[in-house]
């Protein structure tokens, strides 16, 4: 029997992506990460603040990196593509491209780790997001978020589920983490105007975390930010400032705010440019586009999406980093199984 290659690819070099190869390269095994960006880190490089522990998240991947670095065996190909993946000999090849120049390589397993994107806010056009400076996104507000706390803001509302649970202009789906990290970012907003007005618009409050309930209570209780059940309705200039008109389904009331910054919690949705080299490969991948695991009767590890290829991070769906983290590691444990049981003589 030939023996399997033993190198790992990893397509993504987020937080996930860097976690499963930080545990696969203390195998000691090679490893090549290819990035399409010009750093690693994805997302989670421009948060300055996570959810649970208010914790930096561009201090955490800093971290990342540095481990990542540290390893010899680790190889890092930044704005790289795998622009092919087949299956060769038991392993795979994979044709990396940067500059539109392409070369080939084998690898034993994949990782395939290429992170999410934001659902489009501008496909609400009574929004007026793109249109209003005054409306954001809540990912825009996570990456200003030092220049946005100095704004002299006096009313604020955080609007919700925006692309999301609506299937005529959005995503079927509940993006999961949005209602957490709007809480936290209205307590930051809150905390650096503790005279501001702070509205949350919402649907359902979906606080599915550890102390995730708690959390929430306290932005309410503590920070004085008041939550409206109801969909807005529509968002338009007047009085130099924006009116956001919606009614308060709980009461059954119409009613308009006159805000100064108003923060769409937009859906995570999938990237699909790694869903043809998954499919290529025997994975699938679900009617929204996030790849899809094997049934958990047919895999050991809940990461695996085809024999020899596993997933990490919000290509699978929406989470948030402490689970990107976790489905890097679980990753890395499947690909280490995997090349030890199949890569024996
Ligand atoms: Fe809406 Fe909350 Fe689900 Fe996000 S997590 S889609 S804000 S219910």
């Amino acid at each position: 029997m030939e023996m399997l290659n033993q190198e790992v690819l990893i397509i993504g070099g987020g937080i996930a992506g860097m976690q499963a190869a930080i545990d696969i390269g203390a195998s000691g095994r090679k490893v090549v990460i290819a990035e399409k960006e010009k750093t690693l880190g994805g997302h989670v490089k421009d948060y300055t603040c996570l959810f649970p522990d208010l914790s930096n998240g561009t201090a955490l991947v800093a971290q990342k990196v540095a481990k990542v670095e540290a390893f010899p065996n680790i190889t890092v190909q930044l704005e790289t593509e795998v622009s092919d993946l087949e299956r060769v000999n038991g392993g795979f090849k994979a044709s990396l491209t940067k500059n539109s120049a392409s070369e080939t390589q084998n690898f034993g397993a994949v990782v395939i780790a290429g992170g999410y994107g934001n659902f489009d806010g501008t496909k609400y056009g009574e929004y007026g997001y793109g249109r209003y400076p005054g409306v954001i996104t809540g990912i825009e507000f996570e990456q200003n978020m030092g220049e946005i706390l100095k704004r002299p803001v006096k009313t604020a509302v955080f609007i919700k589920c925006v692309g999301a649970r609506d299937r005529s202009k959005g995503m079927p789906y509940c993006s999961k983490v949005c209602c957490m990290y709007t809480a936290k970012q209205a307590k930051e907003l809150k905390n650096a105007h503790p005279d501001a007005s702070v509205y949350v618009t919402y649907m359902d409050i979906r606080a599915n975390f550890k102390n995730g309930e708690e959390f929430v209570r306290g932005v309410m209780e503590e920070e004085r930010v008041r939550y409206i059940r109801g969909r807005v309705g529509k968002i338009f200039p007047a009085n130099g400032c924006l009116t956001v008109r919606m009614e308060d389904t709980l009461k059954g009331v119409p009613q308009e705010i006159e805000a100064d910054l108003i923060v769409l919690a937009t859906a995570m949705v999938p990237v699909n440019s790694t869903n043809n080299l998954v499919m290529k490969v025997g994975g699938k991948v679900d009617d929204n586009g996030f790849i899809t695991s094997l049934p958990l009767a047919e895999s050991t590890n809940p990461m695996e999406v085809a024999k020899g290829v596993y997933y990490a991070g919000a290509c699978g769906f929406p989470c948030d980093v402490r689970e990107s983290l976790n489905q890097g590691s679980a990753a890395a444990a499947g690909v280490l199984s995997y090349l030890q049981v199949n890569g024996r003589p």
